[in-house]
């Protein structure tokens, strides 16, 4: 699968603030945002450039896409996929990003970033109501069963998290056993258990141009 290599602290530098992609270091104080929180560039900090609507619809768009780490084609069609579902076009939107394995993966706190949670899945270490799903766009459904393979639940990344995740904060929507590292899609979120940082009209004012 194609996937963005610019370098995840740029984007953050770029977006103009946190988009958490790696982990731990994102709340510690090697974080670049901490250390140069200006946008990337030889020149250095340099004042605001007046931002445009265009500009300001696009950088939303941006950050939203970087964030959930997909190229604008799987953006834009998850965008169509919202639009056809007719309704609140924003909140259809933002459910199918989280309802993606992926998402659901990082969100309970399975992997640091959402590229760990791909890379996790890629290397086939979870189970989907018992079968294998190695497929990080897999878009999870209501009753869903999430597991990690019984013979991966010893392998160093996951060692440790049962104590590490025993006071995490789940959503709602989610059912998780921290214990045995299960989970359960108890539903899709609703409008109040998401709080995007980005603005979801400007987001889709830009791709109703
Ligand atoms: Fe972004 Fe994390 Fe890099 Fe900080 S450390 S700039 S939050 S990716």
């Amino acid at each position: 699968m194609a996937k963005d290599i610019n370098p995840k602290c740029k984007q953050c530098r770029r977006a103009g603030e946190k988009l958490y992609f790696k982990g731990e270091r994102c709340f510690s104080p090697k974080c670049a945002m901490v250390k140069r929180n200006y946008p990337p560039g030889f020149h250095g900090p340099k004042g605001k450039k007046r931002i445009t609507d265009y500009g300001q619809q696009l950088s939303e768009k941006q950050k939203a896409k970087r964030q959930y780490g997909l190229l604008e084609k799987q953006f834009k069609l998850t965008f169509e996929k919202a639009l056809r579902q007719g309704g609140n076009t924003g909140h259809n939107f933002l459910k199918l990003l989280e309802m993606r394995f992926d998402n659901v993966v990082y969100r309970l706190g399975l992997a640091r970033s959402r590229s760990e949670a791909r890379q996790l899945i890629n290397h086939g270490h979870f189970t989907v109501n018992g079968q294998k799903v190695n497929i990080p766009s897999y878009n999870t459904r209501t009753g869903d069963e999430i597991k990690i393979k019984s013979n991966k639940k010893d392998i160093k990344i996951f060692k440790g998290l049962p104590e590490k995740l025993k006071n995490a904060e789940t959503p709602g929507w989610l059912n998780f056993d921290s214990k045995n590292l299960d989970a359960k899609v108890l539903h899709g979120p609703g409008k109040d258990s998401i709080t995007p940082n980005f603005n979801m009209q400007m987001i889709i004012e830009y791709y109703s141009r």
